[in-house]
């Protein structure tokens, strides 16, 4: 038992991290010094502000909140409810949605709380391939959504490489499906979500929306948004919406109840109040005037930096890119999307390898990459840093064999990593 004076003394009673789990510790300053030296091309990533991350590390995690609105079957909800009822008028604001839920703890169970809401088992669903950019959540046969309900893929045209949306409608009017997808995770052009309604009314189909990816873009007025057309909205908050890790919903009125009981007790049970918390913070960071000006740069910054691939003679998928990532194909360089993305992140660029269209290799070889600019953007990074980024990825793809190149490309990828920092007071909380 501690004593009553060193109980009252809180560097005793709860020490920080560094005494009581030093190996975590050694991780997490490891993980700061990667994050600062290395530039991070993942599309999906990005880097919250540290107003968000104090949100997500903060006491709200102590608090069990199971319920909506005022009834919580837990007492001393009421600084609960607060953030949470924040988060959800924030999100209806920003994206003009009618209902939001923001318990949701993942993109994926967002798409399952979706499907649970207005699907049966068995049910048809129309949705992107995989293999042409979709999700894993999209009806893939090792993921609960292909293992629950029956999913038809559409894809992308060999010739334009973009969404066939003539075969969309066909095979909408050839499976009936109850509901269709319209979203991707590896998509660099512009959804046309009035063209899905358009197909789903033809067919008396749901149109649910998965704009994980391009949330951030959509809130900052640089993608269509699909509120107008879709019955659910599905979104992640950690991608270019630069939240927490975490998830939204937003529907249409007609279907709150069922959203919410879908969420809350369908797949969830508690709520991870330090995670909505950092949501609402999250969602009033993305309705500001500098954050239209962020989404902006995202996508200039991916104009610039596929210009730059495709001046090198690498081949783009569809040839270009309307949003904040690019695909990029190997094939004529004869270099793996598993030998590129690795050559490149000894060089200090890290990016995914990913499938392309009518791909031809395995999903852990790959033909191509998935570069996008959502995190340098956040750094603050601009055209001319694209530019110099294209050109030491070019240098690195073309010679991904020798240690020499990758070493110098590493110094001067630190250089520019020193001049904008990610953690401004030099912590990473
Ligand atoms: C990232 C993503 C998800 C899943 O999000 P998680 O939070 O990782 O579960 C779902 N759908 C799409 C389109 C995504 O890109």
């Amino acid at each position: 038992m501690l004593e009553p004076a060193i109980r009252r003394d809180p560097e005793r009673l709860d020490p920080p991290l560094g005494e009581v789990d030093p190996e975590v510790a050694e991780a997490l300053e490891q993980e700061t010094e990667r994050q600062e030296t290395n530039l991070v091309l993942i599309p999906s990533e990005n880097y919250a502000s540290r107003a968000v991350r104090t949100a997500t590390g903060s006491i709200f995690a102590n608090k069990y909140a199971e319920g909506y609105g005022r009834a919580r079957y837990y007492n001393g909800c009421r600084w609960s409810i607060r953030v949470e009822d924040l988060a959800i008028e924030r999100a209806k604001a920003l994206f003009g949605a009618e209902h939001a839920n923001v318990q949701v703890h993942s993109g994926s169970q967002a798409n399952m709380a979706a499907y649970y809401a207005l699907l049966e088992p068995g049910d048809t669903v129309l949705a992107m391939d995989l293999a042409h950019g979709g999700h894993l959540t999209h009806g893939e046969k090792i993921n609960f959504s292909g293992r629950t309900y029956r999913f038809v893929a559409y894809g992308v045209s060999r010739e334009t490489e973009t969404i066939d949306y003539d075969r969309v409608s066909e095979l909408a009017r050839e499976h009936h499906p109850r509901m269709i997808v319209a979203g991707a995770s590896a998509y660099p052009r512009t959804i046309d979500f009035a063209r899905f309604r358009g197909v789903a009314d033809e067919v008396g189909a749901y149109l649910l929306a998965d704009v994980s990816h391009i949330a951030g873009l959509i809130a900052g007025g640089c993608h269509p948004s699909p509120v107008p057309y879709a019955d659910i909205v599905t979104s992640t908050t950690h991608k270019t919406l630069r939240g927490p890790r975490g998830a939204i919903v937003l529907c249409r009125a007609a279907h709150a109840k069922k959203i919410d009981k879908a969420v809350f007790p369908g797949v969830q049970s508690g709520p991870f109040m330090n995670v909505i918390a950092a949501k609402a913070v999250a969602l009033r960071e993305a309705s500001s005037e500098a954050f239209r000006d962020y989404a902006r740069r995202v996508v200039e910054n991916a104009r610039v930096l596929a210009e730059g691939l495709a001046s090198l003679g690498l081949r783009l998928v569809s040839g270009g890119t309307d949003n904040h990532l690019m695909l990029v194909d190997l094939t004529s360089i004869g270099v793996t999307g598993r030998d590129a993305a690795d050559a490149l992140e000894e060089s200090g660029i890290v990016v995914n390898k990913n499938t392309i269209p009518f791909e031809t290799k395995g999903p852990q070889v790959a033909s191509g990459i998935r570069p996008g600019t959502p995190a340098v953007t956040s750094r603050g990074m601009g055209t001319e840093e694209m530019k110099r980024i294209a050109a030491w990825m070019g240098n690195v793809l073309s010679a991904p064999g020798s240690p020499e190149v990758r070493m110098r490309v590493r110094e001067e990828v630190a250089a520019l990593c020193r001049e904008f920092p990610v953690c401004r007071q030099g912590s990473p909380v």
